[in-house]
């Protein structure tokens, strides 16, 4: 679409909604870093942005780092918004700010994508992903930016093939502001779990990007600042494995060319485990992390939510051979399954001390439209619209325990022993098998050796002498600074001290109990 002479000229605002306080949005982290006011960089607005026509003026607002002014909406002839389900309060107060000043609202992303019906106020909904849907979007505001008198639903039936996305237009945020680095490779996911809108939304075969684009937009990313880590944001990263071994060599030789200087992570089926020679490119291009959606110890419930595949290795055994390359497991886990007993809370515990994951994403089912699990609990009338509640799956437990058991499972995976302790296991039986890389002045510029001291401050300030859990903090760091592994305290500490606080606020009532909620809420803090 870019550089398409056929449209006029247009002033397009991208806003993307704040957070609302979740276990996944890092907040608590910020503190002890260098000045981070958000997690990652809205991929679909920057998209969107980069794919406008190149003579249309695209201005971009993350409100999780700043509210936008009155004077940028004065400027917009339409302002497009993209979010999750949890954003879907501050998306529909974007809609209404856009309209104080008379211009479209322009809504696209998952949400809508899955509930165009949430979103009545919006003048143009963009149902699905970058396509034709996009193209007529583009050339009906290039015909007439003023507002229609009826909102307008496009719905994307050719969907773009990923090889000719543009890059996002990275050069329109501030990296330095982002918790981690993203970047999208492939869409869908082979599999179907039940609970899952993936396959649903984007489809069982995934799409990729080249690896040349891939390789292009890390460079770009380096260019515009990037440092630290990139989280691949594919829902499976080895959902088409033979894709995933062509582009893993291009990804090791773009880590020897720009010296090591990012970590890599991405999020892929438990099964990965069985393919030792994807396991080891991806130790030689660096990927550090990987988060796996284990969702349940218990094989039974694997079954139940037609999550089978995470059974074709053992569990313990898969995450042994993963921390073998030295890749830590982050894991989703999910209670309120129709299998769930009183038990499992403690075979969770259980689970946990035995794999020794530091870091588990503990969610309450949630039933999202365009999932398996949402057309049999609407068969089985087991939906609940409620704002009051923390899911709206009848489950098969009583309410109140599901949630009391989600509280405690919380609290106690999150003291602050239990969680450096694990962090400080995957200090030793983890990180030494990871690549050494070999030294490169690009790794130790003057930037990064001050953002790991500010950051090395503010944790020993924070944590070691005026926190709350000073005497665990010291029993985890002592020995790694020590060893001089000052990079290991920084960047568990960062994690872990969120969980700490989150799970503090779990406990007391004062957290939502699943990041991928339906249910209207408030932003934790206005943008100022
Ligand atoms: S949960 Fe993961 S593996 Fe299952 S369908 Fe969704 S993306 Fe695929």
């Amino acid at each position: 679409m870019r550089g398409d002479g056929r449209f006029g000229k247009r002033r397009i605002l991208c806003v993307f909604p704040r957070y609302t306080k979740a276990f996944g949005t890092w907040e608590h982290a910020y503190p002890l870093t260098d000045g981070v006011q958000a997690f990652m960089p809205p991929q679909g607005l920057l998209l969107i942005a980069a794919y406008m026509p190149a003579d249309w003026d695209v201005r971009f607002v993350d409100e999780n780092i700043r509210r936008t002014t009155p004077a940028e909406f004065e400027w917009a002839e339409a302002v497009f918004v993209s979010g999750m389900h949890i954003q879907r309060n501050q998306m529909i107060d974007i809609a209404r700010r856009a309209h104080e000043f008379d211009i479209p609202a322009v809504i696209g992303g998952p949400s809508v994508s899955a509930c165009p019906d949430y979103y009545p106020s919006f003048d143009y909904l963009h149902v699905g992903e970058l396509g034709d849907a996009t193209d007529d979007l583009i050339a009906r505001l290039a015909r007439d930016p003023s507002r229609p008198p009826q909102q307008i639903v496009l719905n994307t039936v050719d969907r773009l093939d990923m090889s000719k996305f543009p890059i996002p237009a990275y050069e329109l945020i501030n990296l330095d502001k982002y918790f981690l680095a993203n970047l999208q490779y492939s869409s869908g996911c082979p599999y179907q779990c039940e609970f899952c809108d993936i396959p649903g939304l984007y489809g069982r075969n995934p799409r990729l990007k080249t690896p040349e684009q891939v390789i292009a937009e890390l460079d770009k990313l380096l260019e515009c600042g990037l440092s630290g880590s990139v989280y691949f944001v594919d829902d499976n990263f080895i959902g088409n494995r033979k894709a995933a071994l062509e582009l893993l060599p291009h990804l090791v030789a773009w880590q020897k060319r720009t010296g090591f200087q990012i970590r890599l992570a991405c999020e892929a089926t438990l099964n990965v485990a069985k393919r030792p020679e994807i396991l080891k490119l991806m130790r030689d291009a660096y990927f550090t992390t990987i988060f796996c959606g284990i969702e349940t110890p218990n094989p039974e419930a694997l079954k139940s939510i037609a999550k089978d595949h995470n059974m074709m290795v053992p569990i313990m055994e898969a995450i042994h051979t993963l921390n073998s390359y030295g890749i830590e497991i982050a894991s989703g886990i999910i209670l309120g399954l129709d299998t769930d007993r009183p038990e499992t809370e403690n075979h969770l515990l259980e689970f946990i001390e035995q794999s020794q994951i530091p870091l588990l994403t503990i969610n309450l089912l949630q039933a999202l439209p365009k999932t398996p699990l949402w057309d049999r609990l609407k068969r089985e009338n087991r939906l609940i619209e409620d704002d009051e509640r923390e899911s709206n799956v009848q489950f098969v437990m009583p309410y109140d325990e599901v949630v009391a058991m989600w509280r405690r499972c919380m609290s106690r995976a999150y003291e602050p022993k239990k969680v450096l302790g694990r962090y400080f296991q995957q200090s030793r039986v983890t990180y030494p098998n990871r690549i050494k890389p070999p030294f490169d002045k690009r790794q130790a510029s003057w930037r990064n050796i001050r953002r790991g001291l500010i950051m090395l401050r503010n944790i020993i300030w924070r944590l070691g002498i005026v926190g709350d859990y000073k005497r665990d903090f010291w029993a985890f760091a002592l020995p790694l600074l020590a060893k001089g592994d000052i990079e290991a305290v920084i960047s568990s500490c960062l994690v872990a001290h969120h969980v700490i606080v989150f799970s503090r606020e779990a406990s007391g009532g004062k957290a939502t109990a699943s990041y991928y909620s339906t249910k209207l809420q408030e932003a934790s803090v206005p943008a100022e």
